[in-house]
This record gives structure tokens, sequence and C-alpha cells, in this order.
């Protein structure tokens, strides 16, 4: 074997991935709940859509993207995110109102790959699209958190802050700006550039943490309308019983943001401080884009990152039944029986290669199989021997009693 997975990717195989599904399927069920319809829109999108969307100054644009020409001489890029593509299908649609949906899947991103922090990495996210009330925050604010704790990750703290809306950030940002100017010779270089294209920009450098811890706030230069926003926002966090930190330096890492931003953190997951997901307030992304005026409220999980924090499960439950065929005669019986089970929902299998019994209730063991099920002499009286694989429990069964048997366990 000679060729690798790329740098910066990786292989999620059984039974690792049974962490992932469960994952997937509770962010499912819970977007269902939250009235979040199904969102699917392309890979790769024009280069110019992340751009404009995301913003040229960010570190995602200036030098994160994975761009190319296709055959006809197209510049597109592999999508880094999604909310611009949802926005911009939004637009090309022509719809109007409110449009809530959810996604999932994997986005693109040339980092320096280490722990969190990957090439190709996974996301799910909400957008509530045409709302511009707090109480549409809150409940974004609401899923992302009401996900990690379904998965049963402990100490979730929500980390809160508000950018203000572009015309409270004009006073601001010459705030800003003068305070990064008088500490120039302390700044990165990158920092240095942006303190005239995107001084904000300089607030989410990692080189620059000593400079901007002192840097004036966001918070303390809010517009009354964006001030009675926060507060609302809080209130219905308060209210919905979720916890939140104000965090004064949080600015998230593109352009397209107003008023609320917010991220995730857990004491289960504290590589390099970073977080399991996060999103905020758009507003003026729709604009951006080249439409009327949209506003929208969205977040995204890291997939990659909220797997790593997730508690193992006690590895029973992948299999409800495992059929061992201790009479080789009876293969096609043994067939049947699985397939009978499947047909009743019972997750059942079988192992296809001619192993002893002992190599089989190996193979059971192995897969999590709650139930072994052994055809047998019994089957010829219409009879299977059943065996929970927890305690060894044993009994000898019709056929057609093998699903509920399997299910009561
Ligand atoms: P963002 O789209 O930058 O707001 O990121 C939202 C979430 O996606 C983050 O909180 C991470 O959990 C996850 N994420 C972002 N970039 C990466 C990456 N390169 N590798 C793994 N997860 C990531």
């Amino acid at each position: 074997m000679t060729t690798r997975a790329p740098k910066g990717t990786i292989d999620v195989l059984p039974p690792e991935s049974a962490a992932w599904r469960r994952l997937l399927r509770a962010f499912d069920s819970l977007a269902e709940r939250y009235g979040y319809g199904l969102a699917l829109t392309p890979l790769f999108e024009a280069t110019e859509l992340f751009a404009r969307g995301v913003g040229e100054e960010t570190e995602i644009v200036s030098k994160q993207m994975y761009s190319f020409t296709d055959k006809a001489g197209r510049a597109l890029t592999l999508r880094p995110e999604a909310t611009a593509s949802v926005v911009r299908a939004y637009l090309q649609e022509g719809r109007t109102g409110v449009l809530k949906c959810a996604y999932s899947g994997p986005m693109f991103r040339y980092e320096q790959p280490q722990a969190g922090r990957r090439r190709q990495f996974y996301q799910v996210g909400v957008e509530y699209l045409g709302e511009p009330s707090p109480d549409a925050d809150v409940e974004v604010v609401e899923v992302g958190y009401r996900l990690l704790e379904e998965l049963g990750i402990r100490g979730v703290m929500v980390l809160l802050n508000s950018l203000g809306d572009p015309e409270d950030r004009v006073e601001y940002r010459q705030l800003l700006r003068a305070y990064l100017a008088e500490r120039a010779d302390l700044l990165s270089e990158d920092s240095r550039r942006r303190l005239d294209t995107n001084p904000l920009r300089v607030l989410d450098s990692k080189a620059d943490v000593a400079v901007v811890a002192e840097a004036p706030a966001t918070l303390d230069h809010l517009g009354p309308e964006a001030a009675a926003h926060f507060a609302a926002v809080r209130l219905g966090l308060e209210r919905r019983g979720i916890p939140y930190e104000i965090a004064p330096r949080l600015v998230r890492g593109l352009d397209y943001y107003n008023r609320t931003v917010f991220e995730y953190q857990a004491r289960s997951y504290t590589a390099a401080q970073d977080a399991l997901g996060g999103g905020g307030r758009y507003d003026p992304l729709a604009e951006l884009l080249g439409g009327p005026p949209i506003p929208g409220v969205g977040l995204a999980m890291g997939v990659d990152r909220i797997v790593a924090a997730m508690p193992e499960e006690g590895g029973e439950g992948s299999l409800g039944v495992f059929v061992v065929l201790a009479d080789p005669g009876r293969r096609a019986e043994a067939l049947d029986l699985v397939a009978m089970l499947r047909a009743a929902g019972v997750s059942a299998d079988l192992d296809l290669g001619e192993r002893s019994v002992k190599a089989q209730f190996k193979v059971a063991g192995r897969r999590g199989a709650a139930v072994a099920a052994v055809v047998g002499a019994e089957w010829a009286e219409g009879r299977v021997t059943v065996r929970a694989m927890a305690d060894g429990e044993e009994e000898t069964v019709p056929i057609a009693e093998v699903a509920a048997w399997a299910q009561a366990r």
C-alpha cells in the first residue's frame, strides 16, 4: 500500500464510526424537532461566493481555500463552510420569508493539521433565515447546546458576545485601529497589514493574544438597537436554562457576522482551547452576496471535535441479534432468520464464512451483539436457542418469537 489518505484527512470505519452515527442521528432528530428542514447544497461553489461572503481578509479566504479551475476555466472552491451556500441558494431560488434548514457534511480548509484541526472536517449546522427576532438567536444557540447535552457531553459553556451593527462599528473600528496602531510594533505581520484593511480580524489573531486582551470591546460600543437585541438574547438563554458567559473578545473568523456571536466550549474538550461549535447572526450576508437584505442566524458544530469529546459508549448495542449456525446444513434457514429479524426492525447479522460455533460466538462478541440465536437441531421443531450475551441467560423459543425475545433484552 503506497497511497495513503491525504494529509489532514481521516478515514472513519466501524466500530469507531458508531459514535459518528450516534451524533448524526441525534442532530437529525433534534433539527427535525425544532422545525429545521434538510438543505443540500454543492460541495464546491464559485470562489467569489466565499470571497464576498466570508470576507477577503479572513484567514479562511486569504489562506485556507481549496480553489481550482475546472475544465471550462471556472474559478471554483471546495466549500470551507456552508452558510454562504445556504444563503446563496435562498437568494437564487427567489425565496422570501422564513426558511429554517439544517445541513451536515464535509468542509475543506487548508490548515496546519493538529488535534481537532483537519483539512477535511465535518460539520452539522442550522440556518434560521428571514427572522430578525432575538428569539431566533436563542433557539439556534439552544439547538447546539441540546445536541451536546443529548450526546452526554458535560460542562458545556456558551461563550457569548455581540459585535453590534455595521453602523455601530464605524466608530468602534476607528478606536480599535488607533489602539492597535499604537502597538503596531508588537503585532504580527498579518495583523499589521490588517490594521488598515480589516482591524476587526486582528481580534481573532492567535499570534497577538496579549495585545488583543486589552483592546476596546465591541460590547462597549453597541447602538441602542443592538444593545436591546443582546439583552433579549441573554434573557432568552436564561429562560431556557442555557449557561453562558460573556466573552468580549469573541469575534469569530468570518466577516459576515453582526450582533450575536457565540461558541460552545466543554470541559471534556480542551485541545488548544478550541470550540466544539459556534455561530452568530449574519444580517449583512445576503446583501454582501448581491441580494436584498435578509436577516439570518446560524450555527455550525464540528463533528470531529464533538466525537472526541463524547463519552465512550459501553460497546454494547450495535447489533441486536447475531445468528450462529450450529448445523451447516441449515444455512438457508439461518439466512431466512436474519431476513425475518431485519424485517421486524431488529438489527441482525451472521457470519458467512464456514467457522466453528465457538468462532461464530467470538464474532458475535466482537460485533457487540446483544443476543446470539443458534440455528441447530431444534430448528426441526420450529425452535431456536437464544442467548443474552451480557449475562449468558439462555432459552429455546419458537422461531417467530426470536425478535420479541431480542427486543426485550
Ligand atoms: P467555523 O465554521 O469556523 O465557525 O467553525 C465551526 C466549528 O467547526 C468549530 O467550532 C469547529 O468545531 C469546527 N471546525 C472548524 N474548522 C475545523 C477544522 N479545520 N478541523 C476540525 N474542525 C473544525
